[in-house]
């Protein structure tokens, strides 16, 4: 079942996404040559607490598998659900950050992806693409567009720039939960899917690589990497879908 939430619930919706986006704006900078992944989270998670919210990831489930940290980070071949390690970020590398919170009894996601210089024109094209893509999403999220139309303009924006449109991975509904109706794939045909509504709040992420879009997950049960090896990037906005047009809730 689609949620269609309340003005007071959108309110409470926009407070958790300013939350999360301050603490993307404090982090970003944090993201440097040398830095071990696993004091990237606990900076976010320091910040989420400080914030008066909850981590999202913490503790989340699929099957068996629990994930252990508050961010996701995935690095060059590695397109999502990457875990926070001792792995320090090198020259050339390709990262994305995914985290949520909670607050208030909503949730907001997001996600960013920043190259370390220096980096190759590829995974500038990779960077620019993937980022510009999602906003292509957010342009459609707009009453009486259907979610095929953002899966379209995602994957036409994306593939004829000869980019790779991950599948097995999509956007999602958000709000009481992380993860709510609808599937809102990067993927598909315009004019198709369920009709957007105002109230409605999507997550859009585009997860997109410089090769081949499919993949596999490692045997940590969590990291998504490519199946050939090719570079991926990732950018996720909370967006809620008004009668007024798309309002993104995870920016400043
Ligand atoms: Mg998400």
């Amino acid at each position: 079942m689609i949620l269609i939430k309340e003005q007071w619930e959108l309110g409470v919706m926009r407070v958790a996404g300013k939350k999360l986006a301050e603490i993307v704006a404090g982090l970003r900078e944090k993201i440097v040559v040398g830095v071990p992944t696993i004091d990237l989270d606990r900076i976010t998670e320091e910040a989420i607490l400080a914030a008066g919210a909850k981590p999202a990831f913490k503790g989340y489930k699929v099957g068996r598998a629990v994930f252990p940290a508050t961010i996701c980070v995935s690095i060059n071949e590695q397109v999502v659900h990457g875990i926070p390690s001792k792995r320090r970020v090198a020259e050339g590398d390709l990262v994305s950050l995914d985290f949520g919170l909670v607050y208030g009894g909503y949730y907001a996601d997001t996600a960013f992806s920043v190259a370390m210089p220096p980096f190759d024109a590829d995974t500038a094209r990779l960077l620019d693409t993937t980022e510009k893509s999602l906003y292509e999403a957010v342009a459609r999220a707009r009453v009486n567009n259907r979610i095929g139309d953002i899966g379209h303009s995602v994957q036409s924006y994306c593939e004829s720039r000869g980019l790779g449109v991950v599948t097995q991975f999509v956007g999602h509904g958000v709000g009481r939960k992380l993860h709510e109706e609808p599937s809102v794939p990067n993927f598909g045909k315009a004019g198709t899917g369920y009709p957007l509504k105002p109230g409605m709040v999507l997550a859009l992420e585009p997860m997109i690589t410089l090769g081949s879009p499919r993949t596999r997950v490692l045997k940590d049960d969590w990291t998504v990497v490519t199946e050939d090896g090719s570079r991926a990037a990732h950018f996720e906005h909370t967006v809620a879908i008004t009668p007024a047009g798309p309002e993104i809730l995870t920016v400043l």
